[in-house]
């Protein structure tokens, strides 16, 4: 989209996608359509993590920094969530597998120096012959929506000049099997969220273990899992941004001079909306999909699309797709170039996307009827993928909190 971009004169608009932009969604269309979806349902069966599509994946050049670095440079802030959108049409589970490592990466660019990226970024993406996966951990089994009150602790020893980490981080996309971990530890608990720091957890390092695999009910091709912390020691060096800048937020905080929620909150508002182009391409698989079943399938002598009952579903989940596009396009290109979140756009784009993707993979259920509840069919698949985005990267709910937060200026709890 070259909307409100210098190349557009004064007061003109437009949702049109540029050239590179269209190249590169073609581009990843044909790896979801061609690799990705036939792969799909076997993953699903399998629970496991799809290393011979992630392989796939870096070989063509869409599993490295480099690709990432390309989609996150285009100026408009689309082709990022038109990336996801399309890998996540051909299916959750192995796009979260590809797509789980930047988590890691966006945590390494937000919070690391130049230096701590050089070094540990390559290590998260490893090479086409030998792929690596990362592993970004905040939630604990107590604290998942409120993350101010993490027990994972990281303390210094100054004598050796490390960093000694104890805890326990739950959930963790990629948690155990990753070759760098990236975990959020408290440093000073009692000045709970501006007391955290991010420590990168370089490969092999002793005392970092995975706990059991967890069983989900949807995104099974995604690798989920608790990370247990047991003395686990590294350098100083992991500490993002390096401990002077440490201390002197530290030092801020304490004298009440710090910046308070702003800056963690532009963050979030920032990548929410390429989860939530992730969401609509879940839904927009289910919508093509039951729009070609309801066209095919004839009950009482014609097709069942001919029922408003079935076409004003579709016609619905038309309308709220795109709806929710819109809302994660405006995001991303707030975020891109600057703009201040005020009503917490991002958030509204990532819940709205995930209700759509819940509520459009329900009604593709539906339009399939009975063959639509088998695993004979992926819509099923679909509806037990999309309900993972009104739980993680903040619940619907808390997205509703920080939209209200955001539009009143009150503490809404
Ligand atoms: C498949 C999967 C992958 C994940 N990947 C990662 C990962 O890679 N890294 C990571 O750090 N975490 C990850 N998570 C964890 C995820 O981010 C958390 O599950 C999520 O933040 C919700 O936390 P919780 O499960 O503790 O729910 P809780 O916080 O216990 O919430 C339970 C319910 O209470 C509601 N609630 C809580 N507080 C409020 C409030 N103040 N007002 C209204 N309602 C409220 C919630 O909305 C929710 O409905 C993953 C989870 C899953 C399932």
């Amino acid at each position: 989209m070259e909307a409100v971009t210098e190349k557009l004169g004064q007061g003109a608009f437009s949702l049109e996608l540029n050239d590179d932009q269209r190249d590169v969604r073609e581009w990843v269309h044909g790896f979801a359509a061609n690799v990705v979806r036939p792969a799909a349902a076997e993953w699903d069966e399998r629970e496991e993590t799809p290393w011979p599509l992630i392989q796939e994946a870096a070989k063509i050049g869409l599993y490295s920094f480099e690709a990432l670095a390309q989609f996150y440079a285009d100026e408009t802030g689309l082709l990022l969530p038109i990336v996801n959108e399309e890998l996540f049409w051909g299916d959750a589970g192995i796009g979260m597998s590809i797509m789980g490592t930047t988590l890691a990466v966006a945590a390494i660019f937000s919070s690391g120096t130049g230096e701590q990226f050089g070094e540990w970024v390559p290590q998260c993406y490893g090479t086409p012959d030998d792929p690596q996966v990362a592993s970004f951990c905040v939630s604990e089994p107590d604290a998942g929506s409120d993350v101010s009150s993490l027990r994972t602790r990281a303390r210094y020893d100054e004598a050796k000049d490390e960093w000694v980490l104890n805890g326990q981080k739950a959930w963790a996309t990629n948690g155990g099997i990753a070759n760098v971990h990236v975990i959020i530890a408290s440093v000073e608990p009692e000045l709970k969220a501006r007391g955290q720091a991010s420590f990168v957890i370089p490969p092999g390092t002793p005392g970092l273990t995975m706990g059991t695999k967890v069983k989900k009910h949807g995104l099974r091709a995604s690798h989920t899992a608790d990370v247990f912390l047991d003395d686990v020691r590294v350098p100083g060096r992991c500490l993002l941004g390096g401990k002077e800048k440490l201390d002197e937020r530290l030092a801020r905080t304490r004298e009440g001079t710090g910046s308070k929620r702003q800056d963690a909150m532009q963050t979030f508002e920032a990548t929410r909306p390429t989860v939530g182009a992730q969401a609509i391409g879940i839904a927009r698989a289910a919508y093509e999909y039951s729009l070609q079943y309801a066209q095919d399938r004839k009950q009482f002598g014609k097709p069942i699309i001919e029922n408003q009952a079935i076409a004003f579903a579709l016609a619905d989940m038309a309308m709220e797709i795109d709806a929710a596009r819109l809302l994660v396009w405006r995001a991303a290109w707030m975020g891109r170039t600057g703009r201040k979140f005020e009503h917490a756009e991002g958030s509204m784009s990532k819940l709205k996307a995930g209700e759509v993707a819940v509520w459009a993979t329900e009604r593709a259920i539906q339009i399939l009827g009975g063959n639509g509840y088998t695993r004979e069919f992926p819509v099923e698949r679909m509806h037990r993928d999309a309900k993972i985005y009104t739980i993680f990267e903040g619940t619907s709910e808390i997205q509703r909190l920080v939209i209200s937060r955001a539009i009143s200026g009150m503490m809404i709890r």
